[in-house]
This record gives C-alpha cells, sequence and structure tokens, in this order.
C-alpha cells in the first residue's frame, strides 16, 4: 500500500489535479497561491488554509488569538500573493466536546483581529465535533484590483529574483520559543506575521513584476515554486538575503546560521517576486516612495538549468513539506 505519507504533499497535490476540471471561467486552478475564477462578470480569488491542533500548533505553547490570527494571515498572506484584495472569510471549526469556550472564542477574536485590520469580514462557517482536538480551516475570499492578479509562473530568464522585508525571523522565532531563548520580537514575528496586502497590489500593478508568491515554507522552497512553474532555474545569493538585526544576533546565541532560518524555515508571509532586470532601479525607487519595507534582490532566474541553486549549488528542494520525514 503506497500512502500519502510516502509520496508527500506536493506529489499528492500534483496526483489530485486530473479531478480538477479545466474550464474558461477558471483563470488559476491547482498549484498557485490561490485560484483566481471569473464568477458572475467578477474576477474572485480564493484560497484554504487549515491549522491542526498537535500539527500546527499547542496549546500549551500558543495563546489561542495568537493561533487565531497566524491561521488567518496565511490565508490574506496568499491573496496577497496574488495582489488581490481581502474580502471575506469562511471559518470552519471542529473541536472535541470538552473544548473550553473561551479557547474557542479567543481563537475567533484573534482571526478577527488580523481581519479587520485588512478590511475582511467573517461571513459563515461550519462547527463540527472533533474526535480529538482543534480544527481551523479558514477560507479566504478577495477581488482584484481592476482585474490584475500575479501568478508563480511567468518569470522569465534573466529576471532577478527579490524578497520584501526580512526572512527568517518567523522560523527563528519558533527556535527561540522552543529553546527557552529570550527573543521576545522574534518569538512575535512567529505568532502575528503581518501580511503583506498593499505591497503585493503595487507589486502586480508594476509591469515589470513577472510572478510572485508568498513565503510560507522558506526561501529556497518557494523560490523554487517560481523557478518550477516557469519552467526555469534560481540562482540564490545567500549573502544577499537581507537578514534583520535581531536575528543575526540570535545566531551569537545559538550558533545556527540566520541564513537557514531565512532559507529553510518559514511562515514569513513575506513576498518573493520575479522582476525585470532592466527595470529594477526604477521598481526598487518607486517601491522605496510607497512603502518603509525593503525589497532586496537575491538572486536571478535561468534558462541554462531547473531548479534551485545556493551560490551556485544546486540544492533539492528543502523546507517545509507536510508528511515527509523530519518535517514537524
Ligand atoms: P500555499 O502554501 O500557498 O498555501 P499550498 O502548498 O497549500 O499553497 O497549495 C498549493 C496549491 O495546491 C494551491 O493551489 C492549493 O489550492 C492546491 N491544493 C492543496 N491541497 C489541495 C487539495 N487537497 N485539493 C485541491 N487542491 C489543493
Ligand atoms: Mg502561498
Amino acid at each position: 500500500m503506497t500512502t500519502i505519507g510516502d509520496i508527500g504533499e506536493f506529489a499528492f497535490i500534483d496526483r489530485i489535479r486530473r479531478f480538477a476540471q479545466e474550464r474558461n471561467d477558471v483563470l488559476v486552478g491547482i498549484g498557485d497561491d490561490a485560484a483566481v475564477v471569473r464568477c458572475g462578470g467578477e474576477m474572485v480569488v480564493v484560497t484554504s488554509d487549515m491549522a491542526i491542533e498537535g500539527v500546527h500548533f499547542l496549546l500549551d505553547r500558543a495563546a489561542p488569538k495568537d493561533i487565531g490570527w497566524k491561521v488567518a494571515a496565511a490565508g490574506v498572506s496568499d491573496i496577497a500573493a496574488m495582489g488581490a484584495a481581502p474580502k471575506y472569510i469562511v471559518l470552519s471549526i471542529a473541536a472535541p466536546p470538552d473544548c473550553s469556550l473561551s479557547t474557542l472564542d479567543d481563537v475567533y477574536a484573534g482571526i478577527e483581529e488580523l481581519a479587520r485590520g485588512f478590511e475582511t469580514v467573517i461571513i459563515g462557517g461550519d462547527t463540527t465535533r472533533s474526535p480529538q482536538g482543534i480544527v481551523i480551516d479558514v477560507i479566504t475570499i478577495g477581488e482584484t484590483i481592476g482585474g490584475v492578479y500575479a501568478t508563480r509562473s511567468g518569470a522569465r530568464s534573466g529576471d532577478l529574483l527579490l524578497v520584501t522585508g526580512h526572512p527568517g525571523r518567523s522560523a527563528a522565532g519558533r527556535h527561540a520559543q522552543e529553546y527557552g531563548q529570550n527573543a521576545s520580537e522574534l518569538i512575535r514575528a512567529h505568532y502575528r506575521p503581518v501580511p503583506r496586502v498593499a505591497e503585493g497590489q503595487w507589486l502586480a500593478q508594476h509591469g515589470s513584476v513577472h510572478a510572485m508568491i508568498d513565503v510560507s515554507d522558506g526561501l529556497a522552497q518557494d523560490a523554487g515554486h517560481l523557478a518550477e512553474a516557469a519552467g526555469l532555474g534560481i540562482d540564490i545569493d545567500s549573502s544577499e538575503i537581507p537578514l534583520a538585526d535581531d536575528l543575526k544576533e540570535y545566531r551569537a546565541v545559538r550558533n545556527r546560521s540566520p541564513i537557514d532560518f531565512a532559507l529553510y524555515g518559514g511562515e514569513d508571509y513575506e513576498l518573493a517576486f520575479a522582476a525585470d532586470p532592466v527595470e529594477i532601479d526604477k521598481l526598487c525607487n518607486d517601491f522605496g516612495t510607497e512603502f518603509e519595507l525593503p525589497i532586496t534582490v537575491i538572486g536571478s532566474f535561468s534558462d541554462h538549468f531547473k531548479g534551485l541553486r545556493i551560490d551556485g549549488d544546486p540544492l533539492h528542494k528543502c523546507g517545509y513539506e507536510h508528511f515527509r520525514a523530519g518535517s514537524d
């Protein structure tokens, strides 16, 4: 018997593509951060994210409000990666009968807090009993700005790879909490990631941005998705990855490379995108006048090889993958 664990999350998603019929109102189907459909004359953007007690969160470690914030942030970030605006959340919950009401109230409060910050409202959901542990499923629905959206595919050979902000802080925060390290800002980055909604919309509107993804599984893996979607290779220059000061300092305590947290950690919810090299100065200047968040060139796309290289060395896709031994 072959199991889902044998093949892993991404091979499984590839397998189920055959059940998803193509139709001309489905503009983007399985394989991107969110689907884009033409519905009632409008373009609608939809994504779904789950968080399971014992897999994604532990109630004795995370505050219920933070759990709620984070699962909502994952969905809003996928909408941001399409360059769209989040509008609605459909929220389903499964809980064992002895689950405390105040825990569930707090999960909802966290979801609502994140949603309110992005003018997104909860419009419904489903409630059911779970045999064990809380399961949260968030469907996030958004709209495009003027019919424009970004996809994971579309990078061209010679394009530059850029990232917003300072990746790696969330994974370092998770590590810090697990090992009882005093790094409250990193731990906060882990529990309260901020999706880059305005930035994603702005970038998608810019003609020089050819492809985009949010960094939920680590830069290596998510950049790998951009390369794969374009049928190209990416070489990341690890020395260019922008590291926050607190992440650099954290290395001094843990003797672990901050670059590793950025490349193989996850849940930063920064955006990684491909941009035309000819217009890169203008893009960076224009972005800089609009946002305080930095954007940094960290690599380039090439048609001379496929897959991911780091500092010229080929690397198998790493990062967070469910079902794989070693993933947690
Ligand atoms: P992200 O990390 O951006 O949330 P995922 O890796 O979860 O993206 O999903 C990648 C793509 O696979 C998305 O288009 C998603 O809709 C699709 N997908 C994931 N799981 C399933 C499933 N069980 N059935 C159908 N599509 C799925
Ligand atoms: Mg995503």
